[in-house]
């Protein structure tokens, strides 16, 4: 390996030699534990010259079509791909169409070792196979992170705490990169652990914050599908303009508008739903203002990722007032998006209609050029992104 300045345009060192492609990735590193908010110092982009693709392993034997997972063919929305004998992978080697930026790295990069690649996840085409289940051309997404190149093998697929590896749901005449957000993991974020966890009625009234976000948008505009009566924050008047724009009912700037006046003011017999994405000093100004019996979804907590405590441990800042919790009896719980995993398809397939429909909305914010991978991640936390922040190389 060897480091690379970013920015600098790296040759795609692609030679043939044969059938075998010689590529050379370009990788971003976590090179030092942030503190506090990233720094692009905290990231080092390197050159990685990949294995070659060969014939590798033996036989490839896939599996796309593990029950609990996946009820559709992959014709229709798409599929996950589970091996049978993670040891007969063949190995494909994939370039990254489309990456994603997600506030969830901030925990990561507490968590990776140094001088390793970032975590993260990826809209990537094959562009070398052995494999006729996964031909060139073929789109999957995975989560071997802030990487131009990768060769997929079975080691990675072993290794996966989450998805491993997945096809890429047939997008239509959509994006691709709509596959790591409203038709990916941002996506159902937004569709279970808002329809699951606070099974909305018709008439409840629901508050959402980060409400332009990719998580945030959909809940707004689902919250309205449902019937629900929408208050939304979001961190500037163009993006409040937009949550109107997508049903909510009220939209406020957090950051020039008194979180609990406003809520008295549109919600003053309370709050039945809170869709929580921001947490902190937010949700102590909110919680208040729930109704008796309210449900609080708890999404995220972006507003607190650069605070140095791990998972785990209590923050003294907690937003938590035990009085308000008991005495309205609410109902809290956190979630991991992943505790769906065997009704993926489920979501994906109703939020592609949605869309289809014109039912459901997305914008993308989109850096050009893999060099912006710390940039636009950084650009999470000063509200820089509208939507699903994406990266294309
Ligand atoms: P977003 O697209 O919403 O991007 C992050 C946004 O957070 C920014 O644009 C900014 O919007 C807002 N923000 C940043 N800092 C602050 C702050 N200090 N106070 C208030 N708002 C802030 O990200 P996602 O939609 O991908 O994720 C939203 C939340 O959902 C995150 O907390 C994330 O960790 C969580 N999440 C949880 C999952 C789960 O499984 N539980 C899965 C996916 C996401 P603004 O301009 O409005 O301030």
């Amino acid at each position: 390996m060897s480091a690379a300045l970013p920015g600098v345009a790296l040759k795609r060192a692609v030679s043939r030699r044969k059938s075998i492609i010689m590529v050379i990735a370009k990788v971003w590193q976590l090179v030092r534990r942030p503190e506090g908010e990233p720094t692009v110092e905290d990231f080092l982009c390197v050159e990685e010259e990949l294995p070659a693709c060969s014939e590798g392993d033996s036989l490839l034997i896939l599996e796309p079509d593990a029950p609990d997972w996946f009820s559709s063919s992959v014709s229709e929305i798409g599929s996950s791909l589970t091996v049978s004998n993670a040891d007969d992978f063949t190995h494909v080697l994939v370039e990254a169409v489309a990456l994603s930026i997600d506030p969830y790295m901030r925990y990561k990069a507490r968590q990776i070792p140094l001088n390793t690649p970032m975590f993260g996840s990826q809209v990537a085409k094959v562009v070398e196979s052995k494999n006729p289940e996964l031909p060139v051309g073929t789109h999957l997404v995975h989560y071997e992170g802030w990487r131009t190149y990768t060769v997929l093998t079975s080691q990675h697929l072993k290794d996966k705490e989450h998805f491993g590896v997945m096809c890429l749901p047939e997008m239509g005449d959509l994006p691709k990169s709509l596959g790591i957000g409203i038709l990916g993991m941002p996506g159902n974020t937004a569709y279970f652990g808002f329809l699951d966890i606070c099974k909305p009625k018709a008439g409840d009234v629901v508050l959402v914050n980060g409400a332009a976000g990719a998580v945030g948008s959909a809940v707004v505009q689902i919250a309205k599908l449902k019937g629900c009566r929408v208050i939304a924050f979001a961190g500037s008047d163009e993006k409040v303009a937009w949550v109107k724009e997508l049903g909510a009912d009220h939209a406020f700037n957090y950051k020039t508008m008194n979180i609990g006046e406003a809520l008295s003011k549109v919600a003053p017999k309370g709050v039945n739903i809170y869709f929580d994405n921001v947490g902190g000093k937010f949700t102590a100004q909110a919680l208040p203002h729930m109704a008796d019996y309210g449900v609080v979804s708890l999404c995220g907590a972006i507003s607190t990722y650069n605070e140095e405590v791990d998972i785990g441990v209590p923050s003294l800042r907690s937003p938590f007032n035990e009085g308000t919790v008991i005495w309205k009896q609410l109902h809290i719980e956190g979630f991991l998006v992943f505790r769906w995993k065997a009704r993926w398809m489920e979501g994906l397939k109703q939020l592609r209609e949605w869309i289809e429909q014109g039912k459901l909305k997305y914008k993308e914010t989109v850096f050009q050029g893999f060099e912006k991978m710390p940039s636009a991640f950084i650009g999470l936390f000063h509200g820089e992104n509208t939507g699903k922040t994406v990266v294309v190389p």
